[in-house]
């Protein structure tokens, strides 16, 4: 039987999965999987039961636990499943178990924790980010194993902890401890990030400045502003100042979306309390989001430089501090095997021309990048992980299936 008649297959079972896929997001869901730093209790339930389930279905599922003695039982999973192939090479999706917390509960129309579904939309948290690639992966394997196909490739399922609070105890500890589990030859799919139509294959990331800027002149009464130096008027300044950046950095790369690199005045904190207070203090940040082709530490230093060009004018005392430095990975090539492998299941799922590209944000494929791994991240999403009443639709997820199915089923 031809590839494709194998495709044809298992697209038609994972039609009859609905019931199931529901079922599997409501225990999901059900299960609070907030990490420790948000004060949650870890992922520990929602891997047991991923890991009886796969186990149920004959696999052979490895742990590969991160101390961490916050956590009930002091560990936090790592959970790797895989299918034998006719090749040791492996296809694989990473999916993170760990949720973000439901934040401001008023903002929700029903329980975060339990599963509400209406119509094509399953509500709680975590249905999207990242059941959404759990879910996915788990139907598509299901569907393979039903049907008693052997896959050209090894698959292989990541399911692991941390990834919404710095990865230490994710990503980061299972390539630190066990490198050898990962080839240059796999095909690596992080479903964790992408766009409504599903075309969005992200292949590259911008590097990441996190600057605090720390305005000091000198406190006074509001009706005497001879007496004192006012930090408000001179941020205000130094912010138009910095508009100066985009100009300087102005290169274009058709990659990214937005193709530039950007430079905006973020958070603000409080100065004084009453209005009739000239601040003697100011404190805001500034988010870059730059293209690897330009230095972080020539940003650094012209942020610096036009800030205190317009600080001076006003006897203000500018420091510059970075809060975060990401510079960025190298970007997975645009014919990296995966990225192939996407862009001909995605042009046969949903017909539509598929979009690799450069993203501003950053995700846990860039930590596969670093290490010389082509990691591509794809999904079809409904926008709104983190958010109250977060959903995935049940029509993303069978068709995000059958694309996972259909890379999965490839000969070469
Ligand atoms: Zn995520």
């Amino acid at each position: 039987m031809t590839g494709k008649d194998l495709y044809q297959r298992v697209a038609v079972r994972l039609g009859d999965y609905q019931q199931q896929v529901i079922d599997w997001q409501r225990e999901l869901v059900s299960r609070n999987a907030v990490g420790p730093d948000h004060g949650g209790p870890g992922e520990g339930e929602k891997a047991a039961f991923l890991a009886e389930m796969l186990r149920s279905w004959g696999l052979k599922v490895e742990n590969y636990p991160a101390p961490d003695a916050r956590v009930a039982g002091g560990q936090r999973p790592n959970l790797v499943a895989l299918v034998p192939g006719r090749r040791p090479e492996k296809v694989w999706v990473l999916s993170h178990l760990d949720v973000v917390p439901p934040g401001d509960e008023t903002l929700w129309d029903s329980d975060p924790f339990t599963l509400r579904v209406e119509g094509d939309r399953l509500y709680g948290r975590g249905t999207e980010d990242d059941h959404h690639g759990i879910v996915t992966s788990l139907m598509a394997v299901k569907a393979i194993l039903d049907l008693g196909i052997t896959p050209p490739r090894t698959l292989a399922l990541a399911l692991v902890s941390d990834e919404e609070t710095g990865n230490e105890k994710g990503l980061i500890h299972l390539l630190r401890e066990q490198p050898q589990l990962f080839s240059p030859a796999d095909l690596i799919i992080v479903p964790d990030a992408g766009s409504l139509d599903g075309t969005l294959i992200e292949v590259a990331e911008k590097s990441i400045l996190w600057l605090r800027l720390t305005l000091e002149g000198k406190q006074c009464h509001a009706s005497r502003p001879d007496l004192g130096r006012n930090t408000l008027r001179a941020s205000a300044h130094v912010i138009l100042a910095l508009e100066e950046l985009a100009r300087e950095f102005s290169l274009e790369d058709p990659l990214f979306r937005p193709p530039v690199s950007t430079f905006e005045p973020t958070k603000k904190e409080a100065n004084v309390p009453n209005i009739n207070t000239i601040p003697g203090r100011d404190v805001f940040y500034l988010d870059c989001r730059v293209l690897p082709e330009y230095d972080l530490s020539r940003v650094k230093e012209r942020v610096l430089a036009l800030g205190q060009e317009a600080a001076r004018r006003f006897e203000v005392k500018l420091t510059v501090e970075p809060v975060q430095e990401l510079p960025s990975a190298p970007a997975t090539p645009l014919d990296a095997p995966v990225v192939k492998a996407l862009e001909r299941a995605i042009q046969e799922v949903y017909g539509r021309d598929p979009q690799p590209r450069g993203i501003g944000g950053g995700t846990v494929a860039a930590f596969f990048r670093q290490q010389g791994l082509h990691a591509a991240v794809w999904m079809t999403v409904s926008q709104t992980a983190h958010q109250p009443n977060e959903f995935t639709l049940l029509s993303n997820l069978l068709g995000d299936a059958r694309v996972l199915a259909h890379v999965f089923l490839e000969k070469d």
